[in-house]
């Protein structure tokens, strides 16, 4: 297979005295990225999450705290109404949860519950 001819802005950045900067930047931020993604269980149990919120919030779409006052409001997040920590049983139990919009959510974060 012919190589595909470099472009003009290719070369010149092959020649570019930046070159090494850029290259160690792109280095950092893949770092930075695969520290984020953390390791394959994490993953899958942030994946997982993901689904079983999805779901929550499609049987539940009203903010809860909203709708104590009357505000009808669409939920974005699953609260856990018990701190789960690492207690598995009580992170996927459903009868725990709560869904909340955003700010909702976050005055009850802030509160530490
Ligand atoms: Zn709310």
């Amino acid at each position: 297979m012919p190589q595909k001819p470099k472009s003009h802005s290719e070369r010149q950045y092959e020649s570019s005295p930046f070159k090494d900067f850029y290259e160690k930047q792109k280095l950092e931020a893949k770092k930075r990225y695969d520290s984020k993604r953390g390791n394959s269980s994490e993953r899958g149990y942030s994946s997982k999450w993901q689904q079983a919120r999805k779901g929550y919030l499609a049987k539940h779409p009203l903010c809860s705290d909203c709708d104590k006052q009357g505000i009808v409001k669409g939920a974005t997040e699953v609260h856990h109404t018990i701190k789960a920590k690492d207690n598995k049983e009580i992170f996927w139990d459903s009868s725990l949860w709560l869904a909340l919009c955003h700010s909702c959510h976050s005055r009850r974060t802030a509160r530490g519950e």
